[in-house]
């Protein structure tokens, strides 16, 4: 048997806690995984919480991203001790998942672990990274690190984090734009090159266009700070926007797309088809590897996780936060 964070209904809500669970509890599948890590992202947070529109059913087991070694295999593709990572697809969503000392998934989602990552690298990335090297692929494909200052909102979040690094590794100047501006030496540790408030980058005044101020932008905020970023991205940038911490709306006109040529990227982790989900991996652990200082890094047990989905979801936690699928 082996434990696993169960999130149930009860009279008071959703709640999760530590549960023992078999093999026969797992979903089917044809790759059996012994977990060696998982991680916590946001998403998690909204899952532990029983949010319907990212664990569709109860009881569920959160976790989008687990990284471990292959227990029982009947796909070709894949062999028993075989070191593996999984993000993504329904892992934590529809299907229960890495929050788990035993995860079983189809094979098609299982990735091999690239060479120069472990499984505890592997989860320092974790879908946060894997979102963030397709944001920095979404920005390098149409702007050149000449053309001028590149914003990352929610810069102190997993994927800011991982994209402030990343960016300013293959030569971007990056502005990070955080709540916390306690984290400014952190964020400059990381090669930022400026930071600024929340505030810099939400305009309300309804002009449909602002001076030029960006390049390009990585955006995890959505709402007002993504329209204001569109405004006042230049030419021919680019905005990547994946996520929406401040609002899911889009207040906007159509004139930095006709006037300006302004892209808005969007991007989606779960269900990014195979080729580009190794081509990202191969990056994250080649050219584009980034370590994070061991500050930016928290390691908990599953006993740890209903303090810290608190954390996260008020927007105190920086950096990433990894999972030991055991108990403390
Ligand atoms: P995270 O670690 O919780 O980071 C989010 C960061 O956003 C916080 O650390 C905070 O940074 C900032 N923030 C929090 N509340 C805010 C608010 N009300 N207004 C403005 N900024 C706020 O989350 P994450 O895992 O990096 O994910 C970030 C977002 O991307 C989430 O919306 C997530 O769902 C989304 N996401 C999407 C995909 C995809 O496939 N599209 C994949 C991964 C993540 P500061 O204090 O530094 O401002």
């Amino acid at each position: 048997r082996f434990p696993a964070f169960l999130v149930r209904d009860t009279p008071e809500g959703a709640a999760g806690s530590v549960e023992w669970l078999g093999r026969d509890d797992l979903p089917a599948g044809e790759v059996l995984i012994e977990v060696g890590y998982s991680s916590l992202n946001y998403k998690d947070a909204l899952a532990s919480r029983g949010n319907k529109g990212v664990a569709p059913s109860l009881p569920h087991v959160p976790g989008i991203d687990c990284a471990g070694v292959v227990v029982e295999s009947s796909s070709d593709t894949v062999s028993a001790g075989d070191e593996v990572l999984v993000t993504g697809y329904d892992l934590g969503g529809a299907s229960w998942g890495g929050w788990s000392g035993l995860v079983r998934v189809p094979a098609e989602w299982v990735v091999p672990m690239p060479a120069g990552l472990d499984a505890r690298a592997a989860m320092i990335y974790g879908t946060a990274g894997f979102t963030a090297a397709q944001c920095v692929t979404a920005v390098s494909d149409r702007v050149a690190p000449e053309a001028g200052d590149v914003v990352v909102t929610g810069a102190t979040g997993g994927v800011g984090v991982l994209a402030v690094a990343i960016l300013s590794k293959i030569g971007y100047r990056v502005t990070a734009v955080t709540g916390k501006s306690e984290q400014e030496a952190m964020l400059r540790e990381l090669g930022a090159s400026a930071v600024v408030g929340r505030e810099a980058v939400v305009d309300e005044s309804g002009r449909p266009m602002l001076k030029e101020k960006w390049s390009a932008a990585v955006d995890t905020v959505g709402g007002a700070t993504l329209a204001t970023l569109l405004r006042s991205t230049a030419h021919r940038g680019v905005v990547a926007a994946c996520g929406l911490v401040g609002g899911a709306e889009l207040p906007l006109t159509v004139y930095p797309f006709i006037l300006r040529g302004v892209t808005l990227a969007g991007i989606d982790s779960a269900k990014c088809p195979r080729e580009p989900r190794l081509e990202m991996w191969r990056r994250l652990a080649g050219d584009w590897r980034v370590e994070l200082p061991a500050k930016m890094i928290t390691e908990i047990t599953l006993d740890g996780v209903a303090g810290r989905v608190e954390e996260i979801l008020s927007g105190q936690v920086a950096g990433r936060t990894l999972v030991l699928p055991t108990r403390s």
